[in-house]
């Protein structure tokens, strides 16, 4: 490795001045350093010959020992991107594959995007040359979709397997058929009449996934795909049993004793004592940042907002706190700045959800707060029902956050419920195959091939009847024809979109209804969290600036109004000076509208890169203008799978799942209640509450979602 190009100096300057003089070069030393000392280091070359000799590889390593990080770096300079071959990293969250991804640019010396990138769903930071790419588990899945046998990659590395995301399993199961084929076309390419290649392992039983693909193998040979499977968790035995007793080893990692305090009483309000802990920490422990796990962005959001509230009330000197947070749908520069030094004399204090337990190491952590919750995908396959639903974490989870506080020197964790409900919690967590929708997994599978996706060679088989549900599901959307194939050509467009599949379908519905237009900014404003946020001081405030924007239709046209709102803020206000300037101008309205600015951008962004996908299919983007019926039809049309009827009592049926469901107090519906709604999100806490919610006429449903609305409903 280099030093990164020094700035402006000539190449020839003496190494020794460099140090003193030049930042870059220091900082460079620096990493240079620490790199030297992780764990992982000292095996470099072992575990190169390991790869060499073992075409699956399971590698298994305390988290921070140095596995995302460095192991792709061995394998570069190793020489396995020989002929422009992609060493290729999957990550289950995109927050890891963009930090890492930098992380990495950094450590090697060169600008991100060139030799080291990342892409994940919608954004893209590769060229031609990237050599190591971080990406998303569900990236290479739709890769696979476009290029079968992922020729571009020579060895493919699955990280974080031990999370066993949907993605992740599925990923490994296909890893697994496309590294046979490849090995198979490596000793020789079988050609049509190779009697093998119908009869044999290839296409067996009609099940070859690369079924189509294979007509081009006839000219290609490929070379051995190399597999490495990596996990936090020790217990390799289930993956190397799935890869027909693939060899595993072990990278010993450094760890501190870490303390652990329990609450004496169950906590009632774990966020306000998730807040008591955090001072208590800052007012009586010694130096050190500090290290919170919470659910996800809004709970975030509110615990920073009251750190900041009770800062002001405390002396001067000690307000000496710094927070920064970390959570998906961040843009990346405000999720780097959690890895920023803390500058002296201050206490960083980091909020994070479970992105922080594994996937990323932050340095400098010493204590950790655990109020031992999670935010977990829940699947009921009989109501085909999915929903987002807080749960206690696993013992392993427990394990991993507390373990984040030993790193660097003995630390300490808070718990923040009684030792023994400890003792209660399951051993490890659920593979998330078992407790999902499968619809979009099904899909994909679908479209790469695989009919039989019952009989697909998962490492652990989902639930019959969720694969049954999505079948109909996606029978329902059209997706499907009656003898179960992909339709033509629904069924393959709806592939191709990066979304789930109601909202593929959405976005093709609303062609045929003049109204993608206003689909479009649906679709992106409903795939980010909270677009509105109201802090409890100003709710008032709050409220009033919320019915600038309302629509008594519901809460789909209200987003449309604030995303239409933003775009002629920002044309109106559009300095033509630079980007950073208008982004400031942007920041400020939605402030003043109490806009989640975070969100919107998110939002903004998303919207252009659907518009493309949509116009790349040749979609015709009309807007429905001033017919709001139009639209609200488009939307039955779209999500009839959940649409609800008023109960006398106020609260609504799920006509799907005859579920009874609130309406979330967040709805601009909330207090009207209409008779017929559709809705998009179920969220489970004391209550089961809808959020997003558009009123419709119930006679739509019969006529315009006639496949499951007959007249016998
Ligand atoms: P593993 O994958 O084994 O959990 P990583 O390769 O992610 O470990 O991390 C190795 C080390 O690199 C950790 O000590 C971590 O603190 C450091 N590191 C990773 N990303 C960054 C970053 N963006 N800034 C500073 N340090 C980082
Ligand atoms: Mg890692």
């Amino acid at each position: 490795t280099r030093p990164p190009p020094f700035n402006g100096s000539a190449s020839h300057t003496n190494v020794a001045n460099n140090a003193k003089t030049n930042p870059s070069f220091n900082r460079w030393q620096k990493i240079a350093q620490q790199r030297k000392s992780l764990p992982i280091a000292s095996v470099e070359r072992r575990l190169v010959q390991e790869v060499r000799n073992n075409d699956t590889l399971i590698i298994v390593g305390e988290t921070g020992s140095g596995k995302t990080t460095q192991i792709p770096q061995f394998l570069f300079n190793a020489g396995f991107c020989r002929d422009g071959k992609i060493v290729g990293v999957t990550q289950p969250r995109r927050v890891a594959a963009v930090t890492v991804a930098k992380r990495v640019a950094e450590e090697s010396g060169v600008e991100l995007g060139q030799r080291v990138g990342y892409s994940i769903r919608f954004d893209d930071m590769t060229s031609s040359s990237t050599r190591i790419k971080y990406m998303t588990d569900g990236l290479l899945l739709r890769e696979a979709l476009l290029d079968p046998y992922l020729s571009r990659y020579s060895v493919l590395i699955v990280d974080e397997a031990h999370e066993r995301t949907v993605h992740t399993d599925v990923l490994l199961g296909l890893l697994k058929d496309v590294q046979n084929k490849r090995s198979a076309s490596a000793y020789g390419c079988p050609n049509t009449e190779n009697k093998q290649l119908n009869d044999g392992v290839l296409l067996d039983k009609g099940q070859g996934v690369w079924s189509g693909a294979m007509k081009q193998c006839q000219s290609r040979r490929f070379s051995t795909l190399k597999l490495i499977i990596m996990s936090a968790s020790l217990d390799a035995r289930v993956f190397s049993d799935y890869f027909g007793g693939a060899r595993a080893v072990h990278v010993q990692g450094r760890q501190f004793p870490v303390d652990i305090l329990y609450t004496l009483h169950p906590q009632p309000d774990y966020l306000d004592a998730t807040l008591i802990t955090i001072f208590q920490i800052h007012l009586e422990e010694g130096p050190g940042d500090v290290l919170v796990f919470l659910t996800g962005q809004e709970e975030i959001e509110s615990v920073e907002r009251l750190i900041q509230e009770r800062l002001r009330q405390l002396p001067e000197s000690n307000r000496n706190m710094w927070t920064v947070s970390i959570f998906s749908s961040q843009p990346s520069e405000k999720q780097m700045r959690v890895f920023a030094p803390t500058p002296p004399g201050f206490r960083k204090v980091i909020l994070a959800t479970n992105i922080a337990e594994t996937s990323v190491t932050i340095p400098g952590i010493k204590y950790v707060v655990d109020p031992g919750f999670v935010k977990a995908r829940s699947y009921d396959a009989a109501k085909g029902m999915e929903s987002l639903i807080v749960i206690p974490t696993s013992k392993a989870q427990a394990l991993q956050r507390s373990g984040r506080a030993g790193r660097e020197g003995p630390g300490k964790c808070f718990r923040l419920y009684p030792e023994s409900e400890f003792e209660k919690l399951e051993d490890s967590t659920k593979p998330e195959i078992k407790r999902c929708n499968l619809s979009n997994v099904v899909l994909q599978l679908m479209a790469l091939g695989v009919d039989d996706v019952i009989g697909f060679d998962f490492i652990e088989k989902p639930p019959r009847a969720a694969v049954v549900k999505s079948l109909e599901q996606l029978f329902l959307l059209g997706a499907l024809t009656e003898d179960c194939k992909l339709s033509d050509p629904l069924g393959h467009q709806m592939a191709r979109f990066p979304l789930d599949p109601i909202y593929s379908k959405a976005l093709i519905q609303a062609s045929q209804f003049n109204c993608l237009e206003e689909m479009l900014i649906t679709v992106a404003m409903l795939s980010v969290e909270s677009i509105f946020y109201a802090p409890r001081e100003k709710l008032e405030e709050a409220r009033t600036a919320m019915k600038c924007f309302s629509s008594a239709e519901g809460d789909h046209i209200t987003l449309i109004n604030v995303f239409r709102a933003a775009d002629e803020f920002s044309e109106k206000r559009k300095s033509g000076q630079s980007k950073e300037k208008d982004d400031k101008v942007l920041k400020k309205w939605c402030k003043e509208n109490f806009i989640n600015s975070r969100s919107l951008r998110h939002a903004r962004d998303i919207h252009r890169q659907i518009q493309g996908h949509v116009e790349q299919m040749g979609l015709h983007i009309a807007s429905c203008k001033d017919d709001i019926v139009q639209f609200r039809r488009c939307l039955a049309a779209s999500f009839f799978l959940n649409a609800a009827l008023k109960q006398p009592e106020g609260s609504y049926r799920a006509l799907a799942s005859g579920q009874v469901v609130q309406i979330h107090p967040s709805s601009v519906l909330f207090r009207t209640k209409p008779e017929c709604i559709i809705f998009n999100e179920l969220v489970q806490t004391n209550h089961k509450y809808i959020r997003n919610i558009t009123r419709i006429d119930y006679l739509w449903l019969a006529e315009l979602a006639p496949q499951y609305y007959s007249m016998q409903r």
